[in-house]
């Protein structure tokens, strides 16, 4: 590798151009080394980071992660994918939040081709183990409770359960939390891929490494509590404050859900404190 790719590679965060740069390099490199092309959505956010990524994996035929939101302008440079690689085998959702999956419907009236999903009206239900196209599913429940990483081609496709920059939330349902944690743990023991292709975010090149720093990322935030709710603290608030201190205002809500399922995890465990305000959440997408 030149000097000068790898300055590329590496900008700094401060050099939106140079990440510009970086991105397009990355993405020339999934191409000519794993066949994988990703289409980014202009729907940018506080979610969504940069946008959603869409997958179109393989050729003769392609199958695509993600389809992504409904934008037009999104829609049809998937399906001038789509006809670059000899047609679409089917679609396969990493899980059903809107930003991933609104664009299906619309996709599949124009390329008719089996869906593949955790839950919901999809024609293949995913499972562990069992292949689906080109894909071997991995249960990787905690952001959603369908939510499914894709191993294809020496890559995980990774959803919203591991990002490109950044951390998750984590949506509390029964055993979320610990689940999620194991997930990661198995998706680290894996030796069939090398790279990460996330739901936002720039592709992650160092998946062992990014999968490391997810787990320790928990167990942290996790220890943090333990220490909180040990020093007496009992209101959300004050939890919040203490163990997201550096997440910003509008960011609170979020924290608020995962802190709810790291409490469940903690009770399920037997070791949560009697008192403890746990957060309110109805209507919250699980
Ligand atoms: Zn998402």
């Amino acid at each position: 590798m030149s000097a000068n790719v790898e300055t590329v590679s590496a900008p700094s965060a401060s050099d939106p151009d140079g990440e510009v740069v970086s991105e397009v390099k990355a993405d020339g490199d999934l191409l000519s080394g794993w066949d994988i092309l990703r289409v980014r959505a202009p729907n940018p956010g506080l979610l969504t980071l940069t946008g959603t990524n869409t997958w179109v994996v393989g050729r003769g035929p392609a199958w695509v992660v993600d389809p992504g939101p409904l934008i037009e302008t999104h829609l049809e440079r998937v399906c001038a994918a789509i006809d670059d690689r000899g047609g679409l085998g089917g679609v396969v959702l990493t899980h059903d939040h809107e930003d991933h999956c609104e664009a299906v419907p619309e996709l599949l009236a124009r390329y008719p081709a089996p869906l593949a999903g955790g839950r919901g009206e999809v024609d293949v239900q995913l499972r562990e183990g069992v292949r689906v196209g080109p894909f071997d599913p991995v249960a990787t429940p905690g952001h959603s409770i369908d939510h499914f990483a894709l191993i294809s081609h020496g890559a995980c496709f990774t959803g919203d359960a591991v990002l490109g920059e950044g951390s998750v939330f984590i949506a509390p349902h029964p055993g979320a939390m610990s689940n999620y944690m194991l997930a990661l743990t198995r998706l680290r023991r894996r030796e069939d891929f090398n790279v990460l292709c996330p739901g936002h975010g720039p592709v992650v090149w160092d998946a062992d490494g990014k999968l490391d720093e997810y787990v320790s990322h928990r167990l942290e935030r996790e220890r943090k509590l333990v220490d909180a709710l040990e020093g007496g603290l009992r209101t959300e608030g004050e939890l919040l404050d203490a163990v997201w201190p550096e997440v910003p205002k509008q960011m609170r809500p979020l924290a608020s859900v995962t802190l709810a399922a790291h409490l469940d995890k903690l009770e399920n465990e037997g070791v949560l404190p009697a008192g403890v305000q746990r957060p309110m959440l109805e209507g919250f997408d699980r």
